[in-house]
C-alpha cells in the first residue's frame, strides 16, 4: 500500500515511513519500516517470553493488563489529539470509538474471562461407567496480530489483548498509514510494565506484515481487505497455523414501510458518514421501500447538508480521509454510479482545501449493476437502492459477496427481529446500528468475503487457545467393560447396542451391568 512516502537509503532496514497529516499535508514524523530479520527477532523475543506469561496466573495477567485503564485515562485526551492527528478524525471520535472502548473491553473480560477459560466440566454418555469429561483450554503461544489504518487503536487493542488475556504473547504490526498510533499502542504497554517480550509492536510497510506472517507464529490475526486476507491465510496454510480475518462489509441498511423515519434518517446519515465512511461496518447500500422512499430521501438530505466537514481542531462532524489512496477510489465510485444513471443530492467531488477532504454525498437511483454496490467504497458515501418492498430488500441485501453488519428499522420490532434473522451476516441492529460493535459481551466477525472467525464475547478469547478434552478414570478397577478379553462379552454388548440406538435407556443399563459383571469374572 502506498499510503506514505518512503524514504530508503543507507541500504537495508534504513527506509522510513513519511507520515503526513490527512489534514494538511504536512510531514508529522517519520517511522523505521522493520525488516523480516527484525520481524523474526521480535518473535523470538515474544517465543521466549510466552512461558512465562501463559504460566502466570490468568487473575495476575487481568491484574496486570488492567493497569492500561489508567494509563487511558491519564493520557486519554493526549493520545486522542495524536490519534486525531494521524487518522484526521475528530477529536470525539479518538476519545470514544478508539479509546474508550478499551477499558469497557478489559472490564468485561475481568468480570467473564475465568469463566470462560476455567475447566469445564461435561457429560459423559453410560458407556464409559465411572468416569468424568471436561474441556480445558490452553494458550496458542505467539500469536501475529495485522491491524488495518481507518480504527489504527482499538483494532490493534482488541485482538492484542484478547490474545494476551487467554495466555498468549504477541507480535503486532499496524498500518503504516497510521503510525503515530502504533507507537502509542507500544508506549502503552512499556508503561503498564510487561516482562519484555509479551508485546512486541514492529512498525512498517506491507512487507513487514508479509515477514510477520512468514515468521514463527501460531496464529495469525488479520484486520484489513479481502485481498491482503486472501494472501496472509495462503501464508498460514503453507504451515499450517489457523488463520482469522476480519475483512470489509457492503453492510445493508433496511427502511422499512413503517420506520421512524426521522430516526432513521439521522441514523443513517451517521452510520454512513461516522469516520467519514471509513468503516467495514458502514451503512454502504440503503435499501429504501418505495412507500416512503421521497419523503425519507428529503431527510436524509437535509441531514447530510448539515454536517460540518474539517480537522480536529475545527470541531467537525467529519473528517478528511485517513488514507490518501481512498479518494481515489471514492471519486471512481461515484463518478462511475452517475455515468450509469445514478443521482448526486449532496456532495460528490472532493473539498477545494489542503489535505484529503471528500464531501459527505447522497446518491439516489443506485442499483446493483454499480460498481459502488459491488465494492467496497470505504468512504464518506449514501448510496440509496429505492425497493418494491422489504422482501426485495431482504433478496438484495442477501445477494452479495459481503456479509458483516446490517440493520433493520421498522416500528414494528417483531417484524424487524424475523427480518434481522433472515440477514446473511454477523451481527444486525433493529432501529439502530454500528453501535453493535461496542458491546464486548457480544461475538463480532462477518460471513461470506467478510471473513471468519469472531472477537468479543466468550469466542473472542476461546480463538486464541487450543481446545483440550480431558476424561478422568479413579482408576480403582484393574479392567473396562470394554477391553480384552471380548470371549462371552458379545450378547451383553449387543443388548447395550440396541438398548442405546432403540431408545430403550433401562435395556441399555441392566446389559451394562451384566457386561461388569462378566469383565470382573
Ligand atoms: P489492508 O489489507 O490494505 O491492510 C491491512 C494490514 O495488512 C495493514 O497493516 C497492512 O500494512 C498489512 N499488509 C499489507 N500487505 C500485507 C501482506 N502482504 N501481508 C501481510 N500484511 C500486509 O487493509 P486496510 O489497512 O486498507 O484496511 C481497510 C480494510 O479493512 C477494509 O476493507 C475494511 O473493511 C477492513 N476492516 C475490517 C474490519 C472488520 O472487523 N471486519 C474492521 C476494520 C476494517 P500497510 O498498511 O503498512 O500496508
Amino acid at each position: 500500500m502506498e499510503a506514505t512516502q518512503k524514504s530508503g537509503g543507507n541500504g537495508a532496514g534504513a527506509a522510513v515511513i513519511e507520515k503526513r497529516s490527512p489534514v494538511t499535508g504536512e510531514v508529522l514524523g517519520t517511522f523505521p519500516i522493520r525488516t523480516a530479520a527484525e520481524v523474526d527477532a521480535a518473535v523470538a523475543r515474544a517465543r521466549e517470553a510466552f512461558p512465562t506469561w501463559r504460566d502466570t496466573s490468568l487473575d495476575d495477567r487481568l491484574r496486570m493488563l488492567s493497569r492500561i485503564k489508567d494509563v487511558v485515562q491519564t493520557h486519554g485526551e493526549e493520545y486522542a489529539r495524536r490519534i486525531s492527528d494521524d487518522t484526521g478524525k475528530p477529536l470525539v471520535d479518538s476519545l470514544v470509538t478508539e479509546l474508550m472502548a478499551i477499558p469497557l473491553f478489559l472490564d468485561h473480560y475481568r468480570k467473564t474471562a475465568k469463566k470462560t477459560l476455567s475447566r469445564r466440566k461435561v457429560s459423559t454418555p453410560i458407556l464409559f461407567p465411572g468416569k468424568a469429561s471436561y474441556i480445558e483450554h490452553f494458550p496458542l503461544g505467539v500469536v501475529g496480530v495485522i491491524s488495518p489504518w481507518n480504527f489504527p487503536f482499538q483494532l490493534s487493542m482488541v485482538p492484542v489483548l484478547s490474545a494476551l488475556i487467554a495466555g498468549n504473547t504477541v507480535v503486532l504490526k499496524p498500518s503504516e498509514v497510521t503510525p503515530i498510533t502504533g507507537e502509542i499502542v507500544d508506549e502503552i504497554f512499556r508503561r503498564i510494565g510487561l516482562p519484555r517480550g509479551v508485546v512486541e509492536v514492529v512498525q512498517g510497510d506491507g512487507s513487514t506484515g508479509a515477514a510477520l506472517t512468514r515468521a514463527d507464529v501460531d496464529k495469525l490475526f488479520f484486520t484489513g481487505s479481502v485481498a491482503t486476507g486472501r494472501k496472509v491465510m495462503a501464508e498460514a496454510a503453507k504451515r499450517p497455523i489457523p488463520v482469522e480475518l476480519e475483512l470489509g462489509g457492503k453492510d445493508a441498511m433496511i427502511v422499512c414501510a413503517d420506520a421512524n423515519l426521522a430516526r432513521a434518517a439521522k441514523a443513517a446519515a451517521w452510520g454512513g458518514l461516522v469516520n467519514c465512511g471509513q468503516m467495514c461496518t458502514s451503512v454502504e447500500r440503503l435499501f429504501v421501500v418505495d412507500a416512503i422512499h421521497d419523503e425519507f430521501v428529503a431527510l436524509l438530505e437535509a441531514e447530510v447538508r448539515a454536517m460540518r466537514v474539517g480537522g480536529p481542531d475545527e470541531h467537525a462532524d467529519m473528517g478528511p480521509l485517513t488514507f490518501r489512496g481512498q479518494v481515489t477510489t471514492v471519486e471512481r465510485h461515484v463518478a462511475g454510479a452517475v455515468d450509469d444513471g445514478a443521482k448526486v443530492l449532496a456532495g460528490g467531488t472532493r473539498l477545494d482545501r489542503p489535505g484529503q477532504f471528500f464531501a459527505p454525498t447522497l446518491l439516489t437511483g443506485v442499483t446493483p449493476s454499480m460498481e459502488i454496490y459491488r465494492e467496497e467504497t470505504f468512504g464518506p458515501v449514501l448510496p440509496v437502492i429505492r425497493v418494491k418492498d422489504e422482501e426485495e430488500a431482504i433478496r438484495l441485501a442477501n445477494d452479495h459477496q459481503y456479509g458483516l453488519n446490517g440493520c433493520v428499522f421498522t416500528k414494528d420490532v417483531e417484524r424487524g427481529l424475523e427480518l434481522a434473522s433472515r440477514l446473511e451476516c454477523g451481527q444486525v441492529m433493529v432501529n439502530d446500528l454500528v453501535s453493535i460493535v461496542g458491546n464486548p459481551a457480544l461475538p463480532f466477525g462477518g460471513v461470506k468475503n467478510s471473513g471468519f472467525g469472531r472477537y468479543h464475547g466468550p469466542e473472542g478469547l476461546l480463538a486464541f487457545t487450543h481446545q483440550k478434552a480431558i476424561m478422568v478414570d479413579r482408576g480403582w478397577s484393574d479392567i473396562e467393560p470394554l477391553w480384552f478379553p471380548y470371549k462371552g462379552k458379545y450378547d451383553a454388548m449387543a443388548q447395550v447396542f440396541h438398548g442405546l440406538l432403540g431408545g430403550n435407556l433401562p435395556k441399555a443399563l441392566l446389559a451394562m451391568t451384566k457386561l461388569r459383571s462378566l469383565t470382573k469374572s
